[in-house]
């Protein structure tokens, strides 16, 4: 007998016949350079932890105290009763140590996109988007109900023909672009964009996630990066990459931010994040603004990760940053090559389709400040033997 769930069942089996389906790691420690992975002790290849924040002894710290003060709930939207004195705190200082005129906060990067792109745009009005951009960006595109017309990734060029052929149908246009583009690492050429959005004066926004903390002068972003303070209207970033915890954030102009206040849909009717995130949050930003030792660490262990990859053989992509894909194909082999890399005791996550197109398999090594050079040496190890025992490297 066939139910209305059959379909279901077929789509699931679908997946995993075709090396997509994916089975979900269950984390028993806390985030590090090493973690309990499904009961075994492995070397983290994957967190967004870049800085190693994530469970340092001063945000913990933090978290605490603010949880003995305020409780562990919010029991309350932004826009009603859910804004602390910390929340102020955090948006006040976020606005200092990225040189923007104010900063609002959101519950996730993924909500500040949806907030703040939807309260931006809307149905008489275009959205220019990198092809490659972030399913968040995408997500809220879709929602603002703007017409979304994708330019060929990081190309100026190609951004100005479509403003040319296609803004004067709309009333208001807005371009957007991935600050770092998750998959790759690499970096959005910023200034090219911006003389194309100033020349039609058009509103342009960056989403810097995997930015913030990372590039810039001690972790400032990517405005920050390329000197750009005042010319890039929206910058997007987030608190639960670098900054070990969790939250959004949007920078830019007072103005806008003011309207994001009154318009950022999650702000308004999706419960703020806790006292005691934000007070680890804050705990981040006093660590950032004391000492680049961690930017400039993670930066370090990067770099020679990078290199000692490709004199293994492997193909690393376009990465300029952190980030490091090993470019390997096929879903199945990127899956077969996480495994074999876990049973040497190394997690690092196969990424496929849908994330990256079909084809452009890997697996993505995200490089941590918490790493140690025997941790990246381990690492390198398992690579080599793995890689050429699937026959990817000689
Ligand atoms: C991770 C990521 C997000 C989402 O951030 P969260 O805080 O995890 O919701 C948004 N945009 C980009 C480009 C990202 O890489």
């Amino acid at each position: 007998m066939t139910t209305k769930l059959d379909w279901l069942k077929q789509e699931i089996d679908g997946l995993k016949e075709q090396g997509l389906y994916n089975r979900i790691r269950t984390i028993g420690s806390a985030q590090g350079a090493r973690i309990k992975v499904d009961g075994k002790d492995v070397l983290n290849f994957c967190s967004n932890n870049y800085l190693g924040l994530a469970n340092h002894p001063k945000l913990i710290e933090a978290a605490k105290e603010a949880t003995k003060k305020y409780g562990v709930g919010p029991a309350a939207v932004r826009s009603i009763a859910g804004t602390t004195d910390l929340h102020v705190q955090l948006e006040q200082r976020l606005a200092k140590f990225k040189g923007a005129e104010d900063v609002i906060t959101f519950q996730s990067g993924f909500t500040a996109n949806l907030g703040a792109i939807s309260a931006l745009v809307g149905k008489e009005d275009v959205i220019f988007s990198d092809k490659l951009n972030h399913a968040s960006i995408i997500d809220g595109s879709r929602l603002s109900g703007a017409k979304i017309i994708p330019y060929e990734h990081n190309d100026p060029k190609s951004l100005e023909e479509a403003i040319k052929t296609n803004l004067s149908n709309f009333r208001r246009g807005l371009i957007i672009t991935d600050g770092v583009f998750s998959m790759d690492g690499d970096i959005a050429p910023l200034p090219g964009l911006y003389e194309v959005a100033k020349k039609y004066d058009i509103l342009f926004m960056v989403d810097d996630a995997h930015g913030e903390g990372v590039l810039g002068k001690g972790g400032r972003g990517i405005v920050d990066h390329f000197n750009m303070h005042g010319q890039v209207d929206i910058e997007v970033g987030t608190m639960s990459k670098a900054f070990g915890v969790v939250g959004g954030i949007v920078a830019g102009d007072k103005v806008i931010i003011e309207w994001l206040r009154q318009r950022g849909r999650p702000f308004l009717f999706s419960s703020a994040v806790t006292a005691p995130d934000a007070a680890a949050c804050l705990a981040a930003v006093d660590l950032l603004e004391e000492s680049t030792e961690l930017v400039d660490k993670l930066w370090d262990n990067a770099k020679y990760f990078k290199a000692e990859m490709k004199k293994l053989g492997f193909d690393t992509g376009v990465s300029e940053t952190p980030i490091t894909p090993i470019m390997l194909g096929e879903a199945q082999l990127a899956q077969q090559f996480s495994r074999e890399l876990f049973e040497e005791g190394v997690f690092g996550m196969a990424i496929s389709f849908p994330t990256v197109a079909k084809g452009k398999a890997r697996i993505r090594v995200m490089i941590s400040a918490s790493h140690d050079r025997d941790d990246l040496g381990q690492g390198l190890e398992a690579f080599a033997k793995v890689g050429k025992k699937l026959g990817v490297i000689k």
